[in-house]
């Protein structure tokens, strides 16, 4: 009996390994397009004729490929396919801020969240998605963090988030930020190739920094996009500015010390010369106080960097949002930084879209 259970994990496993490898033709990059094209005894050009069909054209079946010719098309269509991903709930918010929820091919019940958000005069356009489905971290304020962790999405279905919101919404994002459910870091590997086909002027052309991946201080991550010289916006999720103070709230401050994190962020701008951003979630009695301010000012004062302020959104452990004079005076006690600060609005609370409120089961 073990043993055909045995048999039957390792036949699925390796039958999930090929899937993954080979026949998912979205979320290839296109020298990866290429060589699988190439291992079809086909010409390298046809990579080139996918890649815009899948990326500029949007085609989700291989029909609608005309320019591959008949034989071709039939031929891919055996060996290989063009999943899309399906909706399983749209919400809209009054302030136009839209929520849909995908299931990912991790299983069934298995459900993940991305989110439009478009800014009030209708210039930025941001799509807010999801690199994991759920999230091993446990930050004390999200959502995200109360479900269980059910495993990385692959890059096809980090890609289609926004293919398939586009699609319904009508229109093109601006920006994308990995800010939805999970740990970007954690799923270097798929994020970083989905990245790239975002990024591709062959693709979904959107600039560098306009694509912003955020993580909550996993150094060896940043570590790595920094050696990598990853082209995208970095943002880190400081959220407290002493180690003591961040520990009660991010479990992630006992594997990564925020001496450690900074000393990273430090070296992002130093050797890539650019901006980073810090994103700070206030907490009123947690991480508002004068000191606070005046610590956070501190650190910041000590690299090229921008803070983006988000009132908290949940209400765990009794803690509440900010009123807005709260967030003035702490902002007020923010200026000696003399770095640009941005108050998030976090739009999408009625519909649970807003940060650090993605958790599709509750
Ligand atoms: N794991 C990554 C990506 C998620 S980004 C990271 O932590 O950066 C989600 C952002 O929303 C983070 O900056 C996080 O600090 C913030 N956030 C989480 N919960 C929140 C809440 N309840 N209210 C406001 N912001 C929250």
């Amino acid at each position: 009996m073990n043993q055909v259970a045995d048999f039957t994990i390792s036949d699925a496993d390796a039958l999930n390994e090929q899937i993954q490898s080979s026949t998912f033709i979205k979320g290839k990059t296109i020298r990866e397009l290429e060589d699988l094209i190439k291992s079809f005894g086909e010409k390298p050009f046809r990579a080139k004729q996918i890649y815009n069909g899948l990326y500029v054209n949007r085609y989700e079946t291989w029909d609608q490929f005309t320019t591959l010719g008949k034989d071709l098309r039939k031929f891919l269509s055996e060996r290989t396919v063009i999943s899309s991903l399906q909706v399983q709930k749209h919400l809209k918010s009054s302030d136009g801020t839209q929520k849909f929820t995908f299931e990912s091919e991790l299983g069934s019940g298995k459900e993940f969240e991305s989110v439009w958000i478009p800014s009030g005069d209708g210039g930025r356009k941001t799509i807010c998605i999801s690199s994991q489905v759920g999230c091993t971290l446990n930050c004390k304020f999200c959502a995200t963090a109360k479900l269980p962790f059910q495993g990385n999405l692959k890059a096809h279905e980090i890609v289609d988030q926004i293919l398939q919101v586009e699609k319904i919404v009508g229109d093109r994002a601006t920006n994308v930020v990995f800010m939805g459910m999970g740990e970007p870091m954690h799923n270097y590997f798929n994020v970083m190739r989905a990245a790239e086909i975002l990024h591709d002027p062959e693709a979904l052309n959107l600039g560098a920094k306009r694509i912003t991946i955020s993580t909550s201080g996993v150094v060896n991550g940043i570590r790595r996009f920094i050696e990598n010289r990853e082209p995208y916006t970095l943002a880190i999720s400081l959220n407290h500015p002493d180690p003591a103070g961040r520990k009660e709230i991010m479990d992630i401050e006992e594997k990564f010390s925020l001496p450690e994190l900074l000393g990273a962020a430090k070296d992002f701008t130093r050797i890539l010369k650019r901006r980073i951003t810090f994103e700070y979630v206030m907490i009123p009695e947690v991480n508002m106080s004068p000191e606070d301010a005046r610590k956070l000012v501190k650190i910041a004062r000590q690299l090229d960097c921008k803070i983006n302020v988000i009132p908290l959104n949940t209400e765990f452990f009794g803690w509440r949002r900010p009123t807005e004079k709260e967030v003035d005076s702490f902002l007020r006690l923010l200026e000696p930084a003399e770095v640009p600060i941005l108050n998030r609005r976090s739009p999408g609370k009625d519909i649970n879209g807003a940060c650090g409120m993605l958790a599709s089961k509750s």
